[in-house]
């Protein structure tokens, strides 16, 4: 009698990533990394604060402090998210992610996992095997940009209230998006460039405090940030016997550059890739000295000495660290900038 098809759950769980997961929801952009740690807004029951959400990237399980009060692995995320039965979630993730359910079949002769193993696969049409996963890191190099945003409003209040002033916004080509289609409508973009100088992605920053279901910060889908490091295009044209300060942020980086000091990079998160390593390598040498230059709160603090240990392998390498907590580099003063950095060499 032939064995009646299972959906091996724990073979579907080693396929797929939590941070896959979250980007098939399109919100792996609203998550701040720090190691293998993501923290977000809850996207099961849609909260909002940024510390709610926790991801293991490297267990991938997951869990929600808040409202849920409850954790899990990639098929508990898509079960909850879903609203469906854990083999339903199993199915959806293998059609989200073309896994061939023939490939992820059990006759139940493996070894179950307690209360797992699944009541016989529905008779879903497999899919023909298709071009392979896409993995967080792909490492592709992002295609420059076919198309400039037109339609920036140079003279947003925004820019103001953030201290940033008009010769900085046209500097870094930022405006307010004033087109009513896309994905920036509303927000303030910010061009990022590779190192060719060349357009690869607008980044969006909402201005303010965003209203629920919208991210603070947005990219566009199928943009690799962590191949890039902003500003590094720039960066390396100063010709400054002055060390190169990397920064988490866009604006952290923009103001630094306001202030005078041109030789800033922003990694855009507070965690370095192996490509953004490779990036500051080919363009610092053994003489180079670098200033790791994050936000005194527990990201920045979880990334900077990570980052120091490896960009000590090629340059000197400084740790900043601010003595007020919650720092950032972004509201430093002229004087302040000054006497960290200015005169330091
Ligand atoms: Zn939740």
């Amino acid at each position: 009698m032939p064995k009646k098809p299972f959906v091996d759950f724990r073979e579907v769980r080693s396929r797929i990533t939590m941070e896959q997961v979250l980007q098939h929801y399109g919100v792996l952009d609203t998550f701040k990394r720090t190691g293998t740690r993501l923290s977000g807004p809850c996207p099961i029951h849609g909260g909002n604060n940024p510390s709610q959400f926790r991801v293991d990237t490297e267990k991938n399980l997951w869990n929600c402090f808040s409202e849920c009060k409850h954790g899990g692995n990639v098929l508990d995320f898509i079960e909850k998210k879903e609203e469906v039965s854990i083999h339903d979630a199993a199915i959806k993730a293998c059609e989200w992610f073309n896994i061939p359910l023939e490939e992820v079949k059990s006759n139940g002769n493996s070894a179950p996992e307690t209360g797992e193993h699944a009541a016989p696969a529905p008779a879903a049409k497999p899919k023909p095997a298709a071009a392979p996963v896409s993995k967080p890191e792909d490492n592709a190099p992002n295609p420059p940009l076919k198309f400039k945003l037109e339609k920036l409003d140079r003279s947003h209040p925004y820019f103001a209230e953030r201290g940033i002033s008009q010769e900085t916004v046209i500097d870094f080509g930022l405006g307010y998006f004033t087109g009513d289609k896309g994905l920036m409508v509303g927000y303030v973009v910010i061009p990022v460039h590779n190192i060719k100088g060349e357009v690869v992605a607008y980044a969006g920053r909402w201005p303010g405090e965003p209203p629920e279901g919208k991210p603070k910060y947005k990219l566009p889908t199928g943009f690799r940030k962590g191949q890039e490091v902003f500003n590094l295009d720039r960066a390396i044209k100063e010709m400054t016997e002055r060390p190169l300060v990397i920064v988490e942020g866009f604006f952290d980086a923009i103001k630094l550059h306001q202030l005078g000091y041109r030789n800033v990079v922003a990694l855009m998160g507070s965690t370095m890739t192996a490509a953004q390593e490779e990036l500051i390598r080919r363009n610092t040498n053994a003489n180079s000295h670098v200033v790791v230059m994050f936000d005194e709160d527990e990201a920045g603090k979880a990334g900077r000495d990570d980052i120091a240990t490896r960009l000590s392998k090629f340059c000197f390498v400084k740790v900043h660290v601010f003595d007020k907590p919650d720092m950032q580099p972004e509201h430093l003063s002229i004087e302040e900038v000054q006497d960290l950095i200015g005169g330091a060499s």
